[in-house]
């Protein structure tokens, strides 16, 4: 980035707080527009501005500036750089490719240090999928390249453009060399490198937005069962410490069948931050055996850097999703934790002196919130080839003690369809996944049972419904258990509270760190399931009709097998098939 420009003319700060600086003056100022700060070239955003006056906020440390010291705009708005060489990147909030940048810099930061967010002398194979002639549209692929060994990085042609080929390239080029240029109909040329740039704040254009339909398939038994979420869903996950987030988004990571993987971390404490930069890179991608950071981006906020950077990151990341998206990649991104973004919003509104809402937070913490999660879906893409693509976003966040009536979780919750209510309690008595499965809810059930039902088992949904509905009598049985002991309850009763703890701890309870256990296919989760519930009524059956006794039934062959399920592999379901026949055989 070059330094400030001495002979234009200049606006000058009038008053620095913390991360936002007053400027007045600054000639072209326009909102959202990135200017430099002082000689030192600080980088900063405009978002206020009054008459001669702009507020900005500033991406780094603004300590030693002071009044006087000049302004100046790029006239550009915060924009990401969108091509090549963004898979398997760290980036901070604003897009600078965090391992280079400590290579040149050391741990800390060098303020005003400029490092693009695309390596501008690395050559990429371009391999095209166009000839000259051929008319082109927005969104239209050009040509490919591989990018990692895992993602085909697909260039497209940017908005608004349209025409005739008049040249296309084949081999090795930057990501600013042109490889291919376009006639326009009003006989214009265009040329298209491989990199082009989109405002962050600015979501990207699509055909169509789909409803969504489709699971994404986490291979995570409550949650594909009992929670869904599809492709190009929302979702919120509330993260008390030590309930097993880490684990649960490390396993969607893994094991989602999504393309590309998006994580923003908005840590809190530097450590928290230190732990997706070590833990992630180590993380491997169990369908292909390579390293998972080879369909992964990481956007980093460490904890010597400010919160305006916090403020960007989450939308530097779902723009660099919004652009796997178009290429038709079904993405996932994850933010944790969307409250510290939350915060960031509050210190610098606070700074801004702007009327504060609910504990301090802006009044506009539930407009961004909602225009955040609105990114995400299943969309058609632009081009001319009806491909699709989905951007399923699932937001963290750390409400204070626990407390979801907090404005983060409440607007986050208005918004989102899908909430995975992680509870301490259950983590303390090692039930893992800690889903609550009273608390928690998924608003697409009805779209995904159509979709288990054609693609699985034509009774998935009633065996699923009968399911929870057994998990809610056990919650309500529990109080009587409390107050007059198990003994009191009828036969039937203390069937379903059996029923209840198999579910409990033959399906629900989950192994992360188990070879087998920590994945589960749709087809599997429905044969357990299937089992316990055919179990049940089997045994209801036989209490009425035979008046057999409870404790001999549930010594049977069937329900140690049961407990056995989810460790029979998934070339083994035949076993489980079996399992169900031997049940209905009443053995
Ligand atoms: P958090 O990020 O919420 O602080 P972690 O994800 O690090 O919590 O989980 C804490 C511990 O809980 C893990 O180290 C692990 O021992 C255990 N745990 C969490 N989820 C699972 C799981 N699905 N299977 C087995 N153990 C789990």
């Amino acid at each position: 980035m070059s330094t400030t420009n001495k002979n234009s003319s200049l606006g000058k700060i009038i008053k620095v707080s913390g991360p936002l600086v007053v400027a007045e003056g600054i000639p072209n100022a326009k909102m959202f527009d990135v200017v430099k700060v002082s000689d030192k070239g600080l980088i900063g955003e405009i978002i206020g501005l009054k008459k001669n006056l702009a507020s900005i906020q500033v991406y780094e440390d603004t300590s030693g500036l002071g009044p006087g010291e000049p302004v100046e705009t790029t006239r550009m708005p915060l924009s990401a750089e969108l091509g090549p060489g963004i898979m398997s990147s760290i980036y901070d909030g604003i897009q600078r490719p965090l391992d280079i940048i400590k290579d040149k810099a050391g741990d800390y930061i060098t303020r005003g240090i400029s490092v693009p967010s695309l390596d501008r002398k690395k050559k990429w194979n371009f391999i095209p999928k166009k000839k000259k002639g051929d008319e082109v549209e927005e969104g239209d692929i050009i040509g490919v390249i591989p990018e990692t060994t895992l993602v085909e990085h697909r260039i497209m042609i940017p908005q608004g453009m349209k025409g005739r080929i008049t040249n296309i390239k084949s081999g090795e080029f930057t990501v600013t060399d042109t490889v291919c240029e376009i006639e326009t109909e009003n006989k214009k040329t265009k040329e298209i490198a491989l990199m082009q740039k989109w405002p962050i704040r600015k979501s990207r254009p699509y055909k169509e937005k789909l409803i969504p339909s489709e699971p994404l398939i986490t291979g995570q038994r409550v949650i594909d069962t009992f929670f869904p979420i599809t492709k190009g869903g929302t979702a919120c996950v509330p993260g008390p410490f030590g309930s097993g987030k880490t684990v649960v988004q490390h396993q969607l990571s893994k094991w989602a069948d999504s393309d590309i993987i998006i994580f923003i971390g908005c840590g809190e404490r530097g450590n928290e931050m230190t732990d997706v930069l070590t833990e992630f890179p180590e993380l491997k991608d169990p369908r292909s055996g390579e390293p998972l950071m080879k369909r992964t981006v990481l956007i980093a906020n460490t904890s010597n850097m400010p919160v305006a950077a916090r403020e960007a990151s989450i939308y530097m990341g779902i723009t660099l999703a919004e652009y796997y998206r178009d290429m038709g990649y079904k993405v996932a991104l994850m933010a944790d934790s969307a409250s510290r973004w939350a915060e960031a919003l509050r210190e610098i509104s606070g700074r801004l002196e702007e009327m504060p809402g609910e504990e301090g937070y802006p009044a506009y913490l539930g407009s961004r919130t909602a225009q955040f999660y609105e990114r995400a879906g299943e969309v058609k893409c632009l081009g001319s080839d009806e491909r699709v693509g989905s951007l399923t976003a699932v937001g963290a966040v750390s409400p204070p003690g626990g407390d979801l009536s907090e404005p983060v979780t409440q607007n986050t919750l208005r918004v989102v369809k899908v909430f995975w209510g992680l509870d301490a309690s259950l983590a303390y008595q090692r039930h893992f996944p800690a889903i609550d499965w009273l608390k928690s809810y998924s608003l697409y059930l009805d779209n995904v049972g159509n979709y288990i039902k054609r693609e699985i088992a034509s009774d998935w949904v009633d065996i699923r419904e009968k399911a929870m509905s057994l998990l809610q009598q056990e919650a309500e049985l529990e109080e009587i258990v409390r107050l007059v002991g198990v003994e009191a309850l009828s036969a039937s009763d203390q069937l379903i509270l059996q029923t209840a703890k198999s579910i409990r701890e033959d399906f629900l309870q989950q192994n992360a760190f188990d070879d087998i256990d920590t994945y589960t296919s749709l087809r599997k989760q429905y044969l357990i399931l299937k089992a316990i519930i055919t179990f049940h009524n089997e045994v209801k059956r036989a209490l009425e009709q035979e008046g057999v006794e409870l404790k001999n039934i549930l010594e049977l062959d069937s329900r140690n097998k049961i407990a056995r399920a989810k460790m029979v592999p998934e070339s083994k379901l035949e076993d489980l098939e079996k399992l169900i026949e031997d049940i209905k055989e009443g053995n």
